[in-house]
């Protein structure tokens, strides 16, 4: 029996397909986490050498996704196979680095575990299919692209924009709505907060949120139609008002800190693209329509 009508046959096997991809692809994650943010740094360090003619600076060794091979940050030992399993390694080194003992942060599991979750949850609720693995690679940029933004402030075009354009790509075969739909879904996104953006500035002479808060709601739009653009709004404001507080009150940080928008577009985004027809009914239902 070919693997694909096997998944069709027995979904929970697809689904526990989904998780084991996941933690993978989350390990994986784990890296471009860690490393995109000092490769564009890098990058953007060299152009700005170039622009203002200042004598170029000596290459380092190479540094992107493939190299220099994982080590620990602490004393530089390679991670060798065994200790890059996703998940199973973390518990089997029980956190530690097997050389120096340093331990090792509790993100790169959790990473993992919710990328892991995430797929096998989208598996679950699309069944096997084009849908469940196109939303499962929306899935993995938004997580990659939150994690980046919560600790960098920066959303890097070069995960958004690709994302943007896939989602245009799939709904020109009508994959989740109509490709008219997704256009305006991407137009619309992107102007709403461009417009919020500037009446906040002109209003204040400060700037509330980045341009790549902009292209990720454009990209939210790209995939889900500008049906979903009012719910994935009001769900990041609430989401990122009431979590915001609470940071702020945690670290007892004054309220004109900076907390990036991104992370809450995303989540309130994947939601709104996964259920938002069922909320939008639930509420108009609920209030009398
Ligand atoms: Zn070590």
């Amino acid at each position: 029996m070919p693997l694909t009508e096997f998944f069709v046959i027995y979904p929970l096997a697809f689904v526990l397909a989904a998780l084991l991809l996941g933690l993978i692809v989350g390990s994986f994650l784990n890296v471009l986490v860690w490393r995109l943010p000092k490769m564009l740094t890098r990058e953007w360090r060299l152009q700005a050498h170039d622009l203002l003619g200042l004598p170029a600076e000596t290459p380092g060794p190479a540094y992107n996704l493939m190299l220099p091979h994982s080590q620990c940050t602490h004393c530089g030992h390679r991670i060798r196979a065994w200790e890059n399993i996703p998940l199973f390694s973390y518990l089997l080194l029980r956190g530690r680095c097997s050389s120096c003992a340093t331990p090792i942060g509790r993100r790169y599991p959790l990473t993992e575990l919710a990328c892991g979750v995430l797929s096998a949850f989208v598996a679950w609720q699309f069944g096997f299919g084009w849908q469940a693995a196109l939303v499962m690679v929306l899935s993995w940029g938004l997580l990659g692209m939150s994690l980046i933004d919560a600790e960098h402030q920066l959303l890097p075009d070069t995960l958004v924009l690709p994302l943007l354009w896939l989602g245009l790509i799939v709904n020109s075969f009508g994959l989740f709505v109509s490709l008219n739909q997704a256009v305006w879904g991407a137009v619309a996104g992107y102007l709403a907060l461009w417009s919020v953006f500037w009446i906040f500035k002109l209003m204040t002479g400060k700037e509330g949120m980045g341009y790549g808060d902009f292209k990720l709601l454009a990209m939210l739009g790209a995939w889900g139609g500008w049906q979903i653009l009012p719910l994935t709004l009001l769900l990041s404001s609430l989401v990122g008002a009431v979590v915001g507080v609470i940071v702020l009150r945690m670290r007892n940080a004054p309220a004109s800190t900076q907390i990036p928008f991104g992370p809450y577009l995303a989540i309130a985004g994947w939601i709104a693209l996964l259920w938002g027809g069922q909320i939008t009914d639930f509420y108009w239902h609920s209030v009398g329509f």
